[in-house]
């Protein structure tokens, strides 16, 4: 059997498989200490020696990778300089890509790309059905610029895409035009209830994520793009800004959709063993 490590903001996560990639089992672990703190190494090394009596194991991590370490986990900084040479991993997005284009979403496509709106944006690329990762660190659309001179982006640019879509742009929005402190799912109900702040709201984020998919789209014509994470919940809501804005320049527009597994992760974690 094969295990699928999830390593995220919010705690562990893990299915267990059969050999057909049907769900056996699974695990979830809320982080025990604070996240800063390097205790939660231990609390992930356990984890995987637990997972280790399931089966083989493979793990997507948050945070980018560099070296066989963990070069930078913003949602869980303890995990900083963690050495996981011994495991098969990979950060988590390219895990969600592999699972989405193998058994999800993607799976009736050889050239698909993949986003995952969160706290921030992530990407991966997938070319004949192959991840492509450049030299290492392919896939940061999260980080392309939309807007000259934007807003400030904790990378250190300014104006990147996920200034304008994750779920701390979608907040700003919120407070703008709300006029308090909401969340993305606060601001979701209140517009599917019909209030027309909280709609202009997603649909704002949507003409700013229409940018970014037609910069996409001009660059690698994929067949589909596939949308994951918290915010993906919000599409239908983004859709009338994203159709203001994405126009690419070929005949035929690639399929927006929405990912489909449960646990994309999980599953291109087992996948990649
Ligand atoms: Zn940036």
């Amino acid at each position: 059997m094969k295990v699928g490590v999830d390593v995220g903001g919010t705690g562990l996560r893990a299915v267990v498989y059969d050999n057909q990639y049907r769900e056996v089992k699974r695990f979830f672990e809320p982080w025990k200490e604070s996240k800063k703190s390097k205790k939660i190494q231990k609390q992930l090394t356990d984890f995987i020696k637990k997972m280790h009596t399931h089966g083989s194991v493979g793990i997507g991590l948050l945070g980018s990778i560099k070296n066989n370490k963990i070069n930078n986990a913003p949602n869980a900084p303890g995990l900083n300089e963690m050495n996981l040479a011994k495991y098969v991993f990979d950060n988590d997005v390219n895990m969600f890509a592999v699972g989405e284009s193998k058994m999800g979403a993607g799976k009736p496509y050889r050239n698909s790309i993949y986003l995952t709106l969160g706290t921030g944006v992530g990407g991966a690329i997938v070319i004949d059905k192959k991840l492509y990762n450049g030299k290492g660190g392919a896939g940061e659309f999260g980080h392309m610029i939309i807007i000259k001179d934007g807003r400030k982006c904790p990378c250190g640019q300014k104006g990147c895409l996920e200034e304008y879509v994750s779920v701390r742009a979608v907040e700003r929005l919120g407070k703008k035009y709300l006029r308090k402190n909401m969340t993305p799912l606060q601001i979701s109900e209140l517009a599917l209830k019909g209030n027309k702040n909280a709609k202009k709201v997603f649909q704002e984020t949507g003409e700013y994520f229409g940018i970014g998919l037609t910069n996409l789209s001009n660059i690698f014509d994929p067949e589909a793009i596939v949308i994951g994470g918290g915010l993906s919940g919000s599409l239908n809501l983004m859709e009338k800004g994203i159709n203001k804005t994405f126009k690419p320049s070929m005949v035929v527009k690639p399929k927006l959709l929405k990912a489909k597994l449960k646990d994309p992760v999980c599953m291109g974690a087992a996948l990649s063993l």
